[in-house]
C-alpha cells in the first residue's frame, strides 16, 4: 500500500478519462492522487494558460485580483473512492459590475460544494430511489441529495416550456394528519401529462398562485379544466378560465361517493355495537369500497352474505353500485336522465350522507355532463393515475415530512422537467 501515499498515482489514466468526459474550456486537469487516508481522490484543476477568468455576475471575462484558497468540489465517487475537483478560485475585478468578484466556474457554483456533474447524477437516481436509499448508495447525505434535486428541479422550472395548454386536471391531496393539503395542477392533453404546479394548502390564496405563476397567454387558451366539487376551486376556474368548459371528472365523485359510502358504514357499526347487536360490518370496508369486480371468491362471497342485510350501509352500497352505470353512456342527454333519477331515488333513501352528494350532484348537474360533452377529447383517468403517482412519490422522497421537500419530490417526479445540459451521460 505505501506506493499509494502522496504519489501522483498513474495519473495519466484518471485524467485522460476526465478530459474525454468532463472537459471545459479555459481549464485543465493538473494531476489526481489519493488522500493521506486513501478513501478520496483528489484531482488539482489549473486555469489554462493566458485564459481570462469570468465574472460569475455578468459571465464576462474580466482582470483578475486575487486568488482565493484552494476549495474542494464533490464529483461522481469512482469505484468506492470519493472524487473532489481541488482548485483555488480567482477573483476579478469587474468593472461592468464594479465589484471584486469571484470568477465563474463551469463545474460548479459558489453555493454548492457538489458539481454541477454530481447534481444531475444524484438527482436522476433521486428519481428511481428514495432519497434515503440515494444517500446510502453513493455514501453521501441525505441533505446533499436534496440540495442535487432542489438544483435540478429550479433548474427545469426555470427552462420549462409552459404552453400551448388545452386541458388541466386539478386535485387535492393530503400530505400530513391534520387537514394538511397540496393542491396540484396538472396538464392532461392527450399526449402529454405533467405536473404544472404545486400549492400548499387548498384554500382560494394558494390556488390563485397556480394562475399568478402562468402567464395570461397560456391560461386563456386552456379549454378544459377537470377537478373536484371544492368550492373555491370552482369560483377560481369560473373567474380565471371563463372560456374553458368546466368538467366534474368521474375519480372525484366516485371519490365523494366512496367517502360517503363510508361514513355511513363507520356510523353504523358504531351504532351497532352500542346496541348489542352482532358485528356483522367489521372488516367490510374494503369490501364495500372496492369495485364488485375487483373481489376475489371469498370475498365475493362475504360480500353477498352481507347484502342479505337490511342496513343503511347496504342501502347505500347498492346506490353506489347502481350509480357506476353513469360513466357507460356516451350521449350527454341520456346521462343526465339517469342521473336526476339516480339523484331523485338517493333523496328518498333517508341515508344522509348520500343525500348530500346527491344534493351536490344535483347543483353541479351541468359541470357533471361536460364530462360526456368532452370524454372523447381527454384521456380518461389521467387525473386518478397522476394522483397515485403523487401518493407513490410522496412516500418514497421523504426524510424530512415538510412541504419544501414534497414539492421538491413532486415535481422532480412528474413535472417533465428539462435538466440542466452535461459534459456526458454519468447517467
Ligand atoms: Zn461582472
Amino acid at each position: 500500500m505505501e506506493v499509494f501515499t502522496d504519489v501522483c498515482f498513474r495519473a495519466m489514466e484518471l485524467i485522460t478519462i476526465l478530459n474525454r468526459c468532463h472537459r471545459f474550456r479555459g481549464f485543465v486537469y493538473h494531476q489526481a492522487r489519493f488522500t493521506s487516508d486513501h478513501k478520496s481522490i483528489e484531482i488539482s484543476m489549473r486555469p489554462r494558460k493566458r485564459s481570462a477568468a469570468k465574472c460569475s455576475r455578468c459571465h464576462q471575462p474580466a482582470p483578475g485580483y486575487d486568488q482565493l484558497p484552494e476549495r474542494r468540489f464533490e464529483f461522481i465517487p469512482f469505484w468506492g473512492f470519493f472524487v473532489f475537483l481541488v482548485y483555488a478560485m480567482r477573483r476579478v475585478d469587474c468593472r461592468r459590475c464594479g465589484a471584486v468578484v469571484v470568477e465563474e466556474v463551469p463545474w460548479g457554483d459558489g453555493k454548492h460544494t457538489l458539481t454541477r456533474a454530481y447534481m444531475l447524477f444524484l438527482a436522476r437516481w433521486a428519481r428511481r430511489l428514495s432519497w434515503k436509499e440515494t444517500a446510502e448508495a453513493f455514501r453521501t447525505s441525505w441533505e446533499k441529495v436534496f440540495d442535487a434535486v432542489e438544483h435540478v428541479v429550479t433548474w427545469g422550472l426555470q427552462h420549462r416550456m409552459l404552453g400551448p395548454i388545452d386541458a388541466i386536471g386539478v386535485d387535492e391531496i393530503q400530505y400530513a394528519k391534520g387537514h394538511k393539503y397540496l393542491t396540484l395542477v396538472y396538464q392532461i392533453d392527450i399526449g402529454v401529462t405533467r405536473l404544472l404546479w404545486v400549492g400548499k394548502e387548498r384554500t382560494i390564496e394558494s390556488f390563485q398562485g397556480f394562475f399568478t405563476a402562468m402567464c395570461n397567454d397560456v391560461i386563456s387558451k386552456i379549454v378544459f379544466v377537470c377537478s373536484d366539487m371544492w368550492e373555491p376551486y370552482l369560483k377560481l376556474i369560473r373567474e380565471n378560465c371563463s372560456e374553458a368548459l368546466h368538467i366534474l371528472d368521474r375519480f372525484h365523485i366516485v371519490a365523494n361517493m366512496n367517502k360517503a359510502l363510508d361514513n355511513v358504514r363507520a356510523e353504523e357499526t358504531t351504532r351497532m355495537k352500542r346496541e348489542g347487536r352482532a358485528p356483522v360490518l367489521t372488516k367490510s370496508r374494503w369490501l364495500l369500497l372496492r369495485r364488485s369486480e375487483n373481489l376475489g371468491d371469498e370475498q365475493q362471497f362475504r360480500l353477498r352474505d352481507l347484502l342479505r342485510y337490511n342496513l343503511k350501509t347496504v342501502r347505500a352500497y347498492l346506490l353506489k353500485e347502481a350509480f357506476q352505470q353513469l360513466w357507460e353512456y356516451s350521449s350527454p342527454a341520456w346521462a343526465g336522465k339517469f342521473l336526476d333519477e339516480w339523484c331523485r331515488q338517493t333523496m328518498r333513501s333517508r341515508i344522509e350522507p348520500m343525500k348530500k352528494i346527491a344534493r351536490s350532484l344535483r347543483k353541479h348537474r351541468e359541470l357533471i355532463l361536460n364530462y360526456f360533452r368532452a370524454q372523447k377529447l381527454l384521456s380518461s383517468g389521467v387525473v386518478e393515475g397522476l394522483n397515485n403517482k403523487a401518493k407513490v412519490t410522496m412516500r418514497r422522497s421523504y426524510g424530512f415530512r415538510t412541504y419544501r421537500v414534497l414539492e421538491l419530490a413532486l415535481y422532480h417526479s412528474l413535472g417533465k422537467l428539462p435538466e440542466p445540459e452535461s459534459t456526458h451521460d454519468f447517467f
